[in-house]
């Protein structure tokens, strides 16, 4: 394989300013989010106007590309609100904004923003006529639809000069780029909007039609299954090829995941892919970047959508697998070097050895365990800290200001719990 002259960009999801924080601290090279309206995540955090503006300051100290999301598709009733929102959002010098709706982008430039456009793989993008299609609409930026297979992602390559980019990483929608009813017929809450209520992943029965109420079983295991759930994207082990195919940017699934999620595949893929024309160090780490992927929320990994379709014919459990809990991570420095403030996700006790996790420097992993000394909850001294608060912590040894803390386990899981 040919040394690649430009690496691919690590683009990670930040679905709030922490997110975003520790996405550019572990090593993205751009970070997508979204406002308070018109994108796709309804359900994540998401940012108000000036949110948006400190959060693109912020990428652009750190030398990372915002990029903005207005990729929902647009009601008739949305248009005024669409102007109204663009209006003021059209001082911020975001790298580039992405759409999915073709009026969005008309939308755009008639208020006078003229930042490149991605498109988003909501369209579905799958040959290089539709992509001329959208470079000569005004895309500089395409997001492929997760269906394309290699072969497919090169010979566009080869057929066009704009960017592409490429999801390696993250949840599959089982409906085709994600377009979908389920979570609409089911909830009144529609994907197509951001509000999607994964109903793809709740468990499921059978009925015979005149015995109402018998549910019949098809759970395959004790926890239960999800019949029509896929399986989760993970193309590290194939990351040169798909250098090799000369796409632009690597995108990471999960603006809903949880701040270790966002950090954790941000480090592993910006190792691997500072190591994409080192064959022999990428060969060795591969074993440490796929455990610390196995190590991370997620159901069981795949490398292709097509082929993994083909394969999952009678297939029936596809539970989530949690190789670690999430403990928490600083929000701030205490008096000393030992002691920090921890936005707790899960809960610690004092006595407690948990591990902390940091970026990848220089290729050295500074991954280490701690002791928690004390906890400490508006100054008063206790025993537990408990999820969703934030406290003061003290632990044996100094903490840096970006630790991510976890706790190892195996357990598995029916629940979608990033
Ligand atoms: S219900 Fe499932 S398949 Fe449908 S949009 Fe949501 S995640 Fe995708």
């Amino acid at each position: 394989m040919q040394p690649q002259s430009k690496r691919p960009a690590l683009v990670s999801p930040a679905g709030n300013m922490d997110k975003l924080r520790f996405a550019v601290h572990y090593g993205a090279d751009a970070v997508y989010f979204g406002g308070t309206d018109f994108n796709l995540r309804a359900g994540s955090g998401n940012f108000n106007t000036e949110e948006i503006a400190s959060a693109v300051d912020f990428c652009a100290q750190s030398r990372v590309q915002a990029i903005f999301l207005l990729n929902s598709f647009l009601h008739e009733d949305d248009i005024g609100r669409v102007k109204e929102y663009c209006s003021s959002i059209k001082h911020i010098p975001f790298r580039a904004i992405m759409i999915s709706d073709p009026g969005m982008l008309l939308l755009i430039r008639e208020a006078g923003i003229s930042v490149p456009l991605h498109l988003s793989t909501q369209m579905s993008t799958l040959n290089h006529y539709a992509a001329r299609f959208w470079q000569d609409a005004g895309i500089s930026r395409i997001v492929l639809a997760r269906e394309a297979t290699l072969e497919e992602i090169r010979r566009i390559r080869e057929a066009i000069d704009m960017e592409i980019e490429v999801f390696v990483h993250g949840a599959l929608c089982i409906s085709y780029s994600g377009r979908c009813l389920l979570s609409r017929y089911f909830t009144g809450r529609d994907a197509n909007a951001g509000e999607c209520t994964h109903p793809c992943r709740w468990k499921y029965a059978i009925m015979e039609e005149n015995r109402e109420g018998n549910h019949l079983d098809i759970i395959e295991h004790a926890r239960g299954t999800e019949i029509l759930s896929s399986k989760d994207l993970c193309l590290i082990r194939r990351l040169p090829e798909y250098a090799h195919a000369k796409v632009d940017a690597f995108k990471i699934e999960g603006r809903m995941k949880s701040v270790y999620y966002t950090a954790n595949t941000a480090r592993v893929y910006a190792e691997a892919l500072s190591l994409l024309d080192n064959h022999d160090e990428f060969a060795r780490k591969l074993p440490f970047w796929r455990r610390e992927l196995e190590l991370i929320s997620h159901r069981p990994y795949t490398e292709d959508l097509f082929n993994e379709f083909e394969g999952m014919k009678g297939k029936k459990s596809v539970p989530t697998i949690k190789g670690a809990r999430f403990l928490g991570y600083v929000v701030d420095t205490g008096r000393d070097e030992t002691e920090i403030y921890m936005r707790v996700h899960n809960p610690i006790s004092a006595g407690d050895t948990i591990e902390a996790i940091y970026p990848i420097l220089d290729h050295a992993v500074r991954d280490r365990k701690y002791r928690v000394c004390e906890i400490a909850d508006e100054g008063k001294i206790a025993t537990t800290a408990q999820s969703g608060k934030i406290y003061r912590v003290r632990f044996d040894a100094p903490v840096h200001e970006y630790a991510i803390f976890r706790e190892k386990t195996n357990s598995i899981t029916t629940e979608n719990d990033t």
